[in-house]
């Protein structure tokens, strides 16, 4: 899958130095099939693989990542942004009832989802739902709706199959003017593939309700033909969005990626289920997070980026690079940015596996620790942090009165500052790079 794919082309990565030309490219081409194989349409692919490539080139590594993770956030980002980058809500800012009409080809998921919209409406937004059926032409689709209707607590316009679609939904928009409610969800005939009179259909549809939104639902299972008939349907009308259904079924992953790129239009929804509840408000950037299975581990590297200063932790590594000593100063420099990163529990609950650690653990090395240990440092003399072998009894007497601390907790500092510089000096050249390294997993 197009998951499995790209977290292996990471893995390989991750031990690299740095981003070269030629494991750019060889990275690339594995991002490409992998794309390629999840069905993604090819124009999307060509321009994804374009963005990553310039990016991933002009991208100077930072010494506090891999070439894996930066590569990791390109591709993530990029995929976010053939996406729409941002969740696109649904717009209901219109006198009531705001129309929302649906249109797709027949089994894509129109009547499931407009039940599912009505739920979401009904228990996210707390609007009174109605819904309507101008399906005339499949036996049984009314009462489809009629079904789907009670069980999410719609109300439901009654409509008949003898009757001419736009003068059902005209006499539900009247219904739904006089009962007060929010918003009318008007579900579609759909035919098998697209054709003349499906379109002039739903066109005089559109005409008649003067929808707010037109939703376009499509099955992601059917890749990039979603995108081409989305588009089909977008010349014809003017859509607001796009609904990707049976995402739950759909192995590959492409069709997400297609969708927007071609038609221009938003997926506003995900349908991840037969239910009424299966219905996700579509991020992209959770999505792109998705396929590459990363998780919050890409969430733990934007906040490393974020708030690693980097220029104390370059100059740290040049220091260690040079074998000089590494002090309670450095020491300080580092505590000070795992407090900024929320103390490490924050970063250690987005660690896989490690947030399943017993809390005993995780206390010694989070919480009121990193403040303490500050406070001691900074009861110091400057002398005494650059030069700790100064700490005699007294001046560590000292340190614990200045910094209301306990002897004991003096020396616990001073322990631990002695395994770091241990652990700096077995790190030599790798220094900061490294250490960061371990700490972003
Ligand atoms: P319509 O012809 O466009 O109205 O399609 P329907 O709403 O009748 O749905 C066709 C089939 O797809 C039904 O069996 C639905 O249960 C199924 N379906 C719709 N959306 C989803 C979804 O998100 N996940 C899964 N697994 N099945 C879905
Ligand atoms: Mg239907």
């Amino acid at each position: 899958s197009l998951t499995q794919r790209l977290s292996g082309t990471v893995e390989r990565l991750r031990g690299r130095g740095r981003l070269t030309e030629s494991n750019i490219s060889e990275a690339v081409r594995e991002v490409r099939i992998a794309l390629l194989e999840a069905d993604v349409a090819l124009p999307v692919v060509q321009a994804l693989i374009q963005r990553i490539k310039v990016r991933a080139l002009g991208q100077e590594v930072m010494r506090s990542l891999s070439p894996g993770q930066v590569l990791v956030k390109i591709v993530r980002d990029e995929l976010a942004l053939v996406m729409g980058s941002q969740a696109a809500e649904l717009n209901l800012n219109v006198p009531a009832p705001a129309v929302i009409l649906m249109a797709g080809l027949q089994g894509a998921g129109k009547t499931t989802t407009v039940a599912k919209l009505a739920k979401h409406l009904k228990d996210k937004r707390k609007k009174k739902v109605m819904v309507v059926s101008a399906d005339v032409y499949r036996p049984a689709a009314i009462e489809q709706l009629q079904t789907l209707a009670g069980q999410v607590g719609a109300v439901f316009f009654p409509s008949q199959a003898s009757q001419k679609p736009e003068a059902i939904v005209r006499a539900a928009i009247d219904e739904a003017r006089k009962t007060f409610a929010d918003v009318l969800i008007v579900d579609t005939a759909g035919r098998t593939s697209i054709d003349d009179a499906m379109m002039a259909e739903i066109k005089a549809l559109h005409a008649a309700v003067n929808p707010v939104e037109t939703l376009f639902v499509v099955d992601s299972m059917t890749g990039q033909d979603a995108a081409v008939t989305a588009k089909h349907f977008g010349e014809a009308l003017p859509l607001t969005g796009v609904v990707l259904t049976k995402t739950d079924g759909d192995a590959r992953g492409g069709a997400a990626l297609s969708v927007r790129y071609i038609t221009g239009k938003p997926i506003k929804f995900v349908g991840v289920g037969e239910k009424p509840d299966g219905l996700d408000v579509f991020h992209p950037d959770r999505a792109a997070g998705r396929i590459l299975d990363m998780g919050d581990v890409l969430s733990l590297v934007e906040q490393v980026e974020a708030q690693v200063d980097q220029d104390k932790a370059k100059k740290l590594a040049e220091k260690v690079a040079k074998g000089k000593k590494f002090d309670l100063n450095d020491m300080r420099d580092q505590l000070e940015q795992m407090q900024n990163m929320g103390g490490l529990s924050g970063l250690m609950d987005k660690l896989p596996g490690v947030g399943q650690l017993p809390e005993h653990v995780k206390q010694q090395v989070t919480g009121k620790e990193v403040p303490r240990m500050i406070a001691v440092i900074n009861s110091m003399t400057k002398k005494e942090r650059r030069n700790p072998d100064l700490l005699n009894g007294s001046r560590r007497a000292r340190v614990a009165r200045g910094s209301g601390q306990t002897p004991a907790d003096v020396n616990k500092v001073l322990k631990q500052y002695q395994q770091m510089e241990k652990m700096m000096g077995k790190l030599g050249r790798g220094g900061m790079k490294g250490m960061m390294r371990g700490l972003s997993g």
